[in-house]
């Protein structure tokens, strides 16, 4: 595994606004704080989200949009890249691949967050199928799209984007989970990030609580002391 001193840039695929903040926007705080640049792509606008029948539907991506950028804020992060694919309709296709593809190209980061393609089966809603999608999408992106120069090609003849090779992948909540970061220390900027994600958890009145209880689960599981708070990942070698 790649020490975060080895790391200069992280860029993280999502589905929709909040996905980060639920899965890793503790670690992300760290990161960013050590220095490490983080970027994120977004692919969908979470368009079909929200609770509120009386918002417009027509007004939701803006202001997920905003709401995602203001919880980015509060980990250090200020690179966003929204896709703009309809939510809930995302397919891992040759035309995802091919975007996820130019976002490494341009970005070119050492470490790759996102979403396990696999189906967790204890946990229905992590498996979404936009997360499955684009997750799927996002680990083709990686290998072989982004460091293949044959791959896409008219990224390299038309956009002048030359390949580039991920090191390594994290996959949050993946089915082999075999590493563990202690948030403790960075939990009140992921609750914050949370909050500001206003059109999903605004009506979470124990939102604090779930996620204390969730993220020691975490730090159990992976041998932390008792009272820590954990994230929790399946780190894969891409290199
Ligand atoms: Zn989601």
């Amino acid at each position: 595994m790649l020490s975060d001193g080895e790391v200069q840039r992280v860029l993280v695929v999502v589905a929709h606004p909040d996905d980060v903040d639920f899965s890793a926007a503790g670690t992300i705080a760290g990161w960013t704080d050590a220095g490490i640049e983080v970027v994120y792509c977004i692919v969908t606008d979470g368009d079909a989200g929200g609770h509120d029948d009386d918002v417009p539907r027509s007004e939701i991506a803006p202001l997920r949009r905003k709401e995602q950028t203001a919880a980015a804020a509060c980990v250090g992060v200020t690179d966003l890249r929204f896709l703009g694919y309809p939510d809930g309709r995302v397919e891992a296709t040759l035309g995802l691949r091919k975007d996820l593809a130019r976002v490494i190209r341009q970005v070119r980061p050492d470490r790759v967050v996102c979403p396990s393609p696999e189906r967790n089966y204890a946990r229905m809603g992590v498996s979404h199928p936009d997360h499955r999608a684009v997750g799927s999408a996002a680990l083709d992106a990686v290998y072989p799209d982004a460091r293949n120069p044959f791959a896409f090609a008219e990224l390299r003849a038309e956009e002048g984007l030359e390949p580039w090779t991920v090191r390594e992948v994290w996959l949050p909540g993946g089915p082999a989970l075999n590493h563990y970061v202690d948030v403790t220390g960075t939990f009140d900027r992921k609750v914050a990030a949370l909050r500001a994600h206003e059109s999903q958890t605004g009506h979470m009145d124990k939102l604090e609580e779930f996620l204390r209880g969730w993220l020691a689960r975490a730090a159990a599981q992976g041998g932390l002391p008792d009272g820590r708070l954990a994230e929790a990942f399946q780190v894969i070698d891409a290199g």
